[in-house]
């Protein structure tokens, strides 16, 4: 369990499970594991090499990684429909909300490449983040904050 104090002064808590907060964000050569290794026991899935937590009052991200980002700040900056920078794209993180994992964690062995439930996408850019929701084809852009 941890807490985190967003920026807008909101207090974050992961104490709920499954919480409307964590987002695990899984990397390209993650991912390309997870597709590629058949039924996997749950138990010993990698763990997400990053972290975001998402602030439900203002809607900011906060990202953490494995021996990198420790907690930078992230805050929408807008939204927009699919673009077509997303097809084709090989760097994009793979990224499961907590209810969405909880749901795939339910089983006891799960194959990655047939699972129905759409991950987010992530890319991260110079100046912040994008994230794709393959479910309503919106993009939301973030700026470092
Ligand atoms: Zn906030």
């Amino acid at each position: 369990m941890a807490r985190l104090r967003c920026v807008c002064g909101n207090t974050l808590s992961n104490s709920r499970s499954p919480n409307e907060i964590q987002y695990y964000a899984f990397s390209p050569n993650q991912w390309k594991y997870l597709l590629t290794c058949g039924e996997i026991d749950v138990l010993t899935i990698p763990d997400p090499e990053g972290e975001i937590w998402r602030c439900p009052q203002c809607e900011r991200l906060c990202w953490f990684s494995e021996g990198g980002d420790q907690g930078q700040g992230y805050r929408k900056a807008g939204e927009s429909p699919f673009s077509d920078h997303w097809e084709n794209e090989e760097k994009l993180f793979r990224v499961f909300s907590d209810v969405q994992w909880d749901g795939l964690l339910w089983n006891d062995n799960v194959d990655f490449a047939k699972i129905t439930i759409q991950p987010f996408l992530l890319k991260r850019t110079e100046t912040g983040l994008l994230l794709f929701d393959p479910e309503t084809q919106t993009e939301w852009t973030y700026l470092k904050d």
